[in-house]
């Protein structure tokens, strides 16, 4: 047969198929087909279009010189809000769908949307050892150009599309947090545009309340419009040790030891049960053994946790040297492991080597069509959550998440929390070494549902002295927020630079009823 009589079959058969079953049907419970065939070539141009201009923008030159008239224009958009009587809050213009969370604020639509245009790497000091960049520059921006000319971020959050004003602004991690700390404790300096349009440069030791309030205040003390952040050498690979242990005791004493090891520039733990891990530890090199180099990254290779999982199966140990941009973004490719619920055969090798180059789809272009119906599912059926406890209580908490919500595999991230003032920070005087536990998928416990036992983890997590990521559903009351985070600061500080009338609470932005 011709090949246009054969697709145009294929393409008879299948409308034919959506007729039968219906357009939502196949949209919900198949969704891979709407993805494949529609999201997939989208997000690829989308990818195209800002990794173009981000690279001749910076070779131009043209940001530096542009940033302080775009900061002008956000200032003149603030006291145009102002002088028009401050009616309602104001929040940042980027559309909630462009966002990595899952979800879409409700206030996006009833506040003043001020428009935030500034997606550029401004300057990079090696002598300084500084990079200071625009809010919405993302981490796949920042890898590309660092790497290339032999520096990094000493914490570089996972995936490609997150943003240093979200990971500011929200919370940012890594698994060089059990060194360095999360994504606001590489930063050494803030700018931005307060309620009545002024400009504040913030650090440690100039407008010091304003710098350590800012980190998770979700936009709600001033709109950031420039950040100053560390950056360190960097090698060419990653040597990685991956070591298969089983049983939560000997599980939690492993991972609690390594994270303690300041020689190990990374480690994370995948947890694949109750009582089976496979725990990484890397340290950055310049050379590899070529015999045990993998491209983890390349298109056609095996999902990562996939592989990992295999190291768990075969029950031995093993090394490798990952190329340094391949490790940063080795849960990029399954978006961790969300995208086998999205396209199931995703990891198969055929998919793999005829479409793995345009995987995955973006999160934005997949919360921006998944309509309603499916919203409302996976509220109900999925759950996406970051809990940060004590390390101390790693064994407790992946007991509670087994029997609250049973999701698996699990992130572990270790990360040192300094005592610094602001909304998060440990119970003493001391910095004390936490653990991310992140579960990302369907709930496996009987009778889900996901309000009881959401609420029933967060209250484990105060109890705990631990915190929430606030970029996931949070449950809990205005009352039970403020136990867990520390407010004083924020407080003050809202009251001191008129934030009250301009920007709503944190807890009224990220709260469930804030959400769609
Ligand atoms: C599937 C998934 C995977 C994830 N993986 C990781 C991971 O690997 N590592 C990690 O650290 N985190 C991860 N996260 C969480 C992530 O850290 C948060 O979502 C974070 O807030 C960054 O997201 P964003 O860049 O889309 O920011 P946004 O959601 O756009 O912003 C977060 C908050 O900051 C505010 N904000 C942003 N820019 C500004 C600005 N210029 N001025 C004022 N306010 C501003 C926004 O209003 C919002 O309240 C993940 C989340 C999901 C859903």
């Amino acid at each position: 047969m011709e090949p246009a009589v054969s697709l145009a079959v294929c393409a008879l058969l299948f409308l034919l198929w959506v007729r039968v079953k219906g357009l939502e049907f196949v949209l919900i419970h198949q969704r891979w087909v709407f993805v494949c065939l529609f999201l997939l070539p989208l997000s690829l141009i989308f990818d195209i279009y800002y990794y173009v201009r981000a690279w001749v923008v910076f070779r131009l030159s043209s940001a530096p010189r542009l940033h302080g008239q775009r900061v002008r224009d956000i200032q003149k958009q603030v006291r145009e809000w102002k002088e028009q009587g401050s009616k309602t809050f104001m929040c940042t213009g980027r559309p909630g769908w462009l966002t990595v969370s899952l979800r879409v604020g409700k206030y996006k639509k009833t506040h003043k949307n001020i428009m935030i245009n500034l997606m550029d790497i401004l300057e990079v000091d090696t002598k300084k050892q500084i990079v200071r960049v625009e809010p919405l520059v993302t981490m796949g921006q920042v890898t590309a150009l660092l790497t290339s000319i032999g520096w990094t971020l000493p914490v570089l959050p996972e995936l490609d599309d997150l943003t240093v004003g979200g990971l500011i602004m929200g919370t940012g991690i890594e698994s060089s947090s059990h060194k360095y700390g999360l994504f606001q404790h590489i930063c050494t300096a803030y700018e931005l545009v307060l309620a009545d349009g002024s400009f504040v440069r913030c650090t440690p030791s100039e407008n010091s309340d304003l710098f350590y309030a800012v980190p998770w205040s979700c936009g709600t003390l001033g709109f950031l419009v420039a950040a100053e952040i560390r950056i360190i050498p960097a090698k060419k690979y990653i040597k990685l040790r991956f070591e298969p242990v089983r049983g939560l005791e000997a599980i939690c004493d492993k991972f609690t030891r390594e994270s303690q090891r300041p020689e190990n520039h990374f480690v994370e733990g995948l947890l694949y049960s109750l009582d089976e891990a496979v725990i990484m530890t890397g340290v950055m090199t310049d050379e590899a053994e070529p015999s045990k180099l993998n491209n983890i990254g390349s298109y056609y290779k095996p999902w990562f946790f996939k592989h990992v999982e295999n190291y768990l199966k075969a029950n031995k140990g093993g090394l490798e040297y990952i190329p340094l941009r391949h490790y940063y973004h080795r849960h990029t490719r399954s978006i961790f492991w969300e995208l086998q619920d999205i396209i199931p055969f995703g990891n198969n090798p055929i998919f793999r080597y005829l479409f793995g180059w345009m995987v995955p789809p973006k999160i934005s272009l997949l919360k921006l069509t998944q309509g309603e119906t499916l919203r409302k599912l996976y509220e109900q059926h999925h759950v996406v959550q970051d809990m940060l406890v004590p390390m101390k209580c790693l064994s407790q908490a992946v007991h509670t998440f087994h029997n609250d919500i049973h999701v698996y595999p699990i992130w572990l991230c270790p990360f040192i929390l300094p005592s610094q003032p602001g909304l998060v920070h440990p119970k003493g005087d001391e910095a004390e070494l936490y653990v991310d536990i992140g579960a990302y998928g369907e709930p496996r416990v009987k009778h889900f549902e996901a309000r009881s036992c959401m609420r029933q983890l967060e209250k484990f997590v105060r109890s705990v002295h631990g915190f929430q990521m606030l970029y996931a559903d949070c449950y809990m009351s205005r009352e039970e927020f403020w136990e867990m985070f520390d407010g004083s600061l924020y407080h003050r500080l809202r009251e001191q630079l008129g934030c009250q009338d301009a920007f709503p609470e944190v807890y009224d932005k990220i709260c469930k009823a804030a959400r769609h």
